[in-house]
């Protein structure tokens, strides 16, 4: 059974669209159930019902034109339902509706199980037998895995037709949303252009190609360059291979020849696709085919074709001088993008995001809303390949992107753009003004940075100093490890840019979602792996070169804070201390005039919560980072998109244990901050300062708007909301009861955030 389950999904999945795959899907399970009649019926929202999609059994001239509206019949009754209807006599049920142009009186006994994908019933499988007989348990079992399995890949069929502007039954489509999850607020209309990483077939998207002859040419030169490397390596291998693995090599050079994969690509390139995206669609053809063959010896073929592609592909790259074009209003798409992808593209011409993988707390999205980029995360669905060059919308406030915009909705969010821009307009007369609620109490606002850029826009918006620095961000965009001198530099301009106000740089934080492209940490559970501190302490000449290129950079400044992520333990600060004051006695033999900066330690584990007191003792000053203290506390992957809607900063475990850290440091007489993306959150800030937490450090975006809510919420009023609050148990709760606390106070026009916190 589970034999040809296998098989059924994996043809189905070869299938090259919707049709084909719904065709495939009711051949197969009608032989393999051995039923008379196998239907597919999906929803199309267009008109409101479901369509008789594919069916093998029942007349074919109904096919495409029969349809139930919503709740009509039995398949309407499986969808409403979502639960599987099996029925002996189907046209005794008070619910059978009969649908003369099918010809489907003759078969009595039906089974219809709903299709479901991400909760969305997408539409309803049914088999149909002649004599009254209900199907037994392990058929209606049989049937409900498969349409499981075969969910996903009709929603990224039907989601590859609405992005061509077709729904499931071929009605004209626009506006057709794609949902995930907020990452960056604001609104950006433009043009989609598809990142990739380098030498991964299963993500090139297609592109159009203007100069075909040209295009060939390259995979000409591509397809030579393999030729010559496997000749190459068949004559320095002849003596040590075997004479059937010889033949192998012989085998692979023919495979490249014009008459079997070249010509298929060249036909690809010359239909209008890109070289790299003919090439990637061919292969993939090839090893779908080979995989689904019985003869395991054939089936280990597939990848051997994904390897002889995946050279092309590297020539391909490697030739490819034409580097991406940005348009003016560029939405930079792509399956996991990375900060190097970010930088690439010129500042003024980056309008979106939108990111297939990650979730609002990825670091990606911290870095978009550092930068104030509108992005939709982990947009799961999106079938991002078929995307380049398309108009694209992207509502960073909900996470959702829409293609084909209509004129109406594209209006629409030019209102909401226009709105946001007016907001922050209005906002500038801030800028000057201290941070205080009307009843005098003073809040400290820093910013959170990681470019230099940032660094401008930071100081552009009034910040009193820099709460976090995540040297990480110059790192991720190196191809190696930076140099002390190179580091220097950098920090420099950071140290310089704020003085004499603080910055707080945090040592190396990587690890998690930051992969360094140059050091690649391969890990089960990577944030609960080697990250952060774990990695400086186990390679102290990294750690070394890091903290004496922070201090040297302090040099006559003295504004320098240094800070240590991911700390769970005692000895890693006591093993970090020893190592910055190592640093920082050598700078000084060395001949520089440096002091010693003050050392932080970052509270975002469970772990170092409930030793606050004990870790206050060994430094000067303590920055919860509440993105991972979140992700931590409430076991939630911040960069897992399924479970998004479980992070919430809103949570009363979070919320206890933050005012836990600031009561065990003010005990210990150290100042305590909070540099996670909860702080530039305006109604969770409200509760932070209510907490006491002496600093709020957050992205330069939010910085005003904080400070909008401040200057409007009195320390009093805060104080007995968070009273309130702290007896709630429901993060939901407390979120709504912050909002409405906002709304009387009338500054909820600031509300429009980010909802993952
Ligand atoms: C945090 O975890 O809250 C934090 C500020 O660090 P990062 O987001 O870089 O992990
Ligand atoms: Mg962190």
């Amino acid at each position: 059974m589970l034999e040809r389950l296998r098989e059924i999904v994996q043809e189905v999945n070869t299938a090259k669209d919707l049709q084909s795959a719904l065709n495939v899907i009711v051949t197969r399970v009608r032989d393999a159930m051995n039923t008379q009649v196998c239907s597919v019926y999906l929803l199309d929202s267009e008109i409101n019902s479901h369509v008789l999609m594919a069916s093998e059994g029942l007349k074919q001239s109904a096919v495409g034109h029969v349809s139930l509206q919503l709740g009509e019949g039995l398949v309407g009754l499986v969808a409403a339902n979502a639960e599987p209807v099996n029925l002996e006599d189907a046209q005794s049920h008070p619910h059978y509706h009969y649908l003369s142009e099918t010809g489907e009186e003759q078969f009595s006994s039906f089974l219809g199980v709903p299709i479901i994908h991400h909760r969305k019933v997408l539409g309803v499988l049914v088999v149909q037998h002649r004599e009254k007989r209900s199907f037994d348990e392990g058929e209606e079992a049989f049937l409900i895995t498969l349409s499981a399995q075969l969910a996903g890949v009709i929603a990224a069929a039907e989601a590859t037709g609405a992005i061509q502007g077709m729904s499931p039954s071929g009605q004209r489509k626009s506006d057709t949303s794609f949902s995930g999850v907020a990452g960056s607020t604001g609104v950006a209309i433009g043009h989609a252009v598809v990142v990739f990483p380098p030498a991964d077939l299963d993500l090139i998207p297609a592109r159009i190609c203007t100069d075909v002859e040209r295009e060939v040419e390259f995979f000409d030169r591509a397809l030579q360059s393999v030729r010559d490397d496997m000749s190459r390596l068949a004559s320095s291998l002849e003596t040590r291979l075997r004479p059937e693995e010889r033949e192998l090599f012989a085998v692979y050079l023919r495979m490249l020849d014009d008459d079997a994969l070249g010509h298929e690509v060249k036909e690809r390139i010359r239909a209008g696709n890109w070289a790299q995206g003919a090439l990637a669609d061919v292969a993939m053809d090839h090893v779908r085919t080979f995989e689904l063959m019985k003869d395991p010896y054939l089936r280990e073929r597939a990848a051997d074709i994904k390897d002889l592609c995946s050279r092309v592909l590297f020539y391909l790259q490697d030739h490819d001088v034409v580097k991406a074009e940005y348009p003016d209003d560029t939405i930079l798409v792509g399956e996991e993008l990375t900060a190097a992808m970010l930088a690439e593209v010129p500042k003024e011409k980056l309008l979106g995001l939108v990111s297939v993988r990650g979730s609002g707390n990825s670091h990606v999205a911290i870095l978009a809303r550092t930068m104030g980029i509108p992005t939709a995360m982990g947009v799961v669905d999106l079938p991002y390949r078929q995307l380049d060059g398309r108009e694209l919308i992207v509502d960073g406030y909900n996470g959702q992107v829409y293609s084909n915009p209509s004129d109406q909705l594209r209006n629409r969010y030019r209102e909401v753009i226009k709105e946001e821009q007016q907001l922050v307009k209005g906002l500038e007369g801030l800028i000057h003004l201290p941070c205080e609620t009307p009843d005098h109490h003073r809040v400290n606002l820093w910013v959170n940075t990681g470019l230099m850029s940032d660094v401008v826009r930071s100081l552009d918006h009034g910040a009193e100093g820099i709460g976090l620095f995540r040297t990480e961000v110059p790192f991720l965009l190196a191809e190696r490890f930076p140099s002390e001198q190179e580091q220097a530099d950098i920090y420099r301009e950071q140290l310089q840019a704020f003085a004499p106000k603080r910055v707080t740089m945090r040592t190396l934080d990587i690890g998690g979602d930051k992969a360094l492209p140059y050091f690649p940490i391969e890990e089960e559970n990577p944030f609960l792996g080697w990250r952060g501190i774990r990695v400086t302490l186990d390679h102290p000449e990294i750690f070394i070169a890091q903290v004496r290129a922070m201090i040297r950079a302090s040099a006559g400044l003295d504004n320098l804070q240094i800070m240590l992520p991911m700390i769970s333990h005692v000895q890693e600060v006591t093993g970090s201390i020893a190592i910055i004051k190592r640093a920082w006695r050598e700078l000084r033999e060395e001949g520089y005039e440096v002091r010693l900066p003050p050392i932080g330690v970052m509270i975002e584990l469970p772990a170092a919560v409930y030793q606050t007191r004990a870790l206050c003792r060994l430094v000067d000053f303590i920055s919860v980072g509440s993105n991972d203290l979140t992700q931590y506390l409430l076991a939630v992957d911040r960069n897992n998109p399924r479970v998004a809607s479980l992070y919430s900063s809103f949570h009363p475990a979070v919320l206890h244990a933050l005012q836990h850290v600031v009561s065990a440091a003010h005990l210990e007489n150290r100042p305590v901050s909070i540099c996670g993306e909860m702080a530039g959150d305006p109604g969770a800030a409200i509760l932070l300062m209510a907490m006491g937490f002496d600093i709020l450090s957050m992205n330069a975006t939010t910085l005003l708007k904080v400070k909008a809510v401040i200057r409007s919420v009195p320390l009093s009023a805060a104080r007995e909301l968070l009273a309130e609050v702290m007896l709630m148990d429901d993060a939901q709760q407390v979120r709504q009861h912050v909002d409405m606390a906002l709304y009387n106070a009338g500054v909820d026009r600031l509300l429009r955030t980010s909802r993952n916190n």
